[in-house]
């Protein structure tokens, strides 16, 4: 058992210091966000994902998992710590503000303490950031030098939508260290996950992170450019395309004659763009953090400029289907960037909608989770209709838009469709229905397929 802190009680602080606190450690959650802070008081999540809230009631009720304002305090307490505060863009990339205000914080604590405790930057930060600017705050503000406290770079891999099973099973554990024993403190947490560690220095692993994200990014893009190609002419499906490749063993191995169908494939395939809060703002960062060091990087850019131009197909789907928008009922399926989470950051329907209202549009939006949050952030003072099921949504609509591929909305079957629609426009974002099935009831548009004989 070791005594943790984790500053920083969002998605990715959160789900550490719960998902620690259940294998065993003891651990004391830090945030400065007071109305964050009152909802975890309570035992409750102020964040939607899978089986969160259960488990975090559990471990507070065994003791092993606590969370406070005081930051001094949660550092004298503890062996590691581990930041997970945000890292949005900055106008170099990445602002680091929040992260060297803790780092700030937490060395001032570290001058007061007697014993070795290693701190952990989990935040995803650019290569060299940890060596070059929170090393020196640190030492700064503690009035030590490394190595007389650790220093550890952690990067997370977690999906929101399933980061508590994430963080849980990890596939790897990545240890960036200062030296060895740094390395050695923060892998004592970790060892009870039984996943492979593998030690790099900070630089590395900072490195790992960013390769991590824009890997998938790339396979998303690179999916959507594929699907572009394939809608130019009739009857040529990029679903059935990519399904396909996605055949190949060496993308797709064989366990005793069966595919095994690996996650990654989730990634080849065709919508309406990624979102969320990393693959972008990460890629944005790293574009940013190579331009400063006079290199171009024309892939990673491409990556961004067709995600910015894939949303649009909903509204060029639209367009072709309705002369115009200007009074029309538009449903839309979906605020979240992506099913399970109620994460709106940089939600492809953040785009679509301001450009439906734009066009005159009077917008009926439904989301099983995510509404809550889009009515008090995104959309807060956005004019649209928040409905109470799918169903509703559709209702007298004249055309419906799926822009988050939530299993129940792929249980609308076209009758139900048809049933509700006011005009049985069904423009499909997620690829989530049959094309030849849909478009036998209803006028069905897809990303990725341009039918030849549309009823
Ligand atoms: P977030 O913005 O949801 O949460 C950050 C939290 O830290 C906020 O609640 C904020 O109030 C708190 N905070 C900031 N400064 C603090 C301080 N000094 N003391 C106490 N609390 C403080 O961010 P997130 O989505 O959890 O991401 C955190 C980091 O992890 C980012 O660097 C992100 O890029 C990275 N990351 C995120 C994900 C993800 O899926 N969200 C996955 C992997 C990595």
């Amino acid at each position: 058992m070791t005594r943790i802190a984790v500053v920083g009680t969002g998605y990715v602080g959160l789900v550490t210091g719960v998902g620690l606190a259940a294998q065993g450690h003891d651990v004391v959650c830090v945030e400065k966000d007071v109305t964050i802070l009152r909802v975890l008081e309570t035992g409750q999540a102020p964040i939607y994902e899978p089986n969160l809230e259960a488990l975090l009631q559990q471990v507070r009720e065994k003791g092993c998992f606590r969370v406070q304002r005081d930051l001094r305090d949660a550092i004298l307490q503890s062996e590691v710590t581990i930041v997970c505060v945000g890292t949005p863009d900055g106008p170099d990339g990445v602002n680091l503000s929040a992260l060297r205000e803790a780092a700030g914080e937490i060395g001032k604590a570290l001058r007061e303490k007697a014993e070795y405790s290693v701190v952990a930057v989990k935040s995803t930060v650019p290569p060299t950031t940890t060596e070059s600017v929170i090393l020196p705050d640190l030492e700064e503000s503690s009035g030590r030098r490394a190595g007389e406290f650790g220093l550890c770079v952690n990067p997370e891999f977690l999906r929101e939508g399933q980061a508590l099973a994430d963080f849980l099973q990890p596939d790897r554990i990545v240890i960036g260290e200062w030296d060895r024993r740094s390395g050695d403190g923060l892998e004592g947490v970790y060892r009870p996950f039984g996943a492979p560690i593998i030690r790099t220095n900070l630089a590395t692993a900072e490195m790992i992170k960013y390769a991590s994200n824009a890997l998938l990014a790339n396979l998303i893009s690179f999916s959507n450019e594929l699907a572009n190609l394939c809608a130019i002419v009739p009857d040529l499906d990029v679903a059935q395309v990519l399904g396909t490749v996605g055949q190949d063993q060496r993308l797709n191995p064989r366990l005793r004659g069966q595919p095994v169908n690996p996650e990654i494939l989730s990634y080849l395939a065709a919508g309406c763009g990624f979102g969320g809060s990393c693959l972008s703002k990460d890629l944005r960062a790293l574009i940013a953090w190579a331009r400063h060091r006079a290199y171009n990087p024309a892939l990673l850019s491409a990556i961004l400029d067709i995600n910015a131009r894939q949303p649009m197909q909903i509204l060029t789907f639209l367009e072709g289907a309705l002369p115009s928008l200007q009074g029309k009922r538009i449903a839309v399926l979906g605020l979240a960037f992506k099913p399970g989470t109620d994460d709106l950051r940089e939600s492809p329907a953040l785009v679509i909608i301001p450009k439906l209202l734009e066009q005159g549009a009077h917008v009926v939006v439904y989301d099983p989770v995510a509404m809550p949050k889009a009515q008090q952030t995104a959309l807060r003072g956005v004019l649209v209709e928040y409905a109470r099921s799918a169903q509703d949504a559709l209702r007298e609509a004249d055309a419906a838009v799926v822009v988050t591929g939530w299993p129940e909305f792929a249980n609308i079957s076209p009758q139900d469709f048809r049933r509700e629609l006011r005009t049985p426009i069904l423009i499909d974002g997620r690829r989530l229905y049959e094309p030849v099935l849909y478009a036998r009831e209803l006028r069905y548009f897809a990303i990725g397929v341009k039918l030849g004989h549309p009823t």
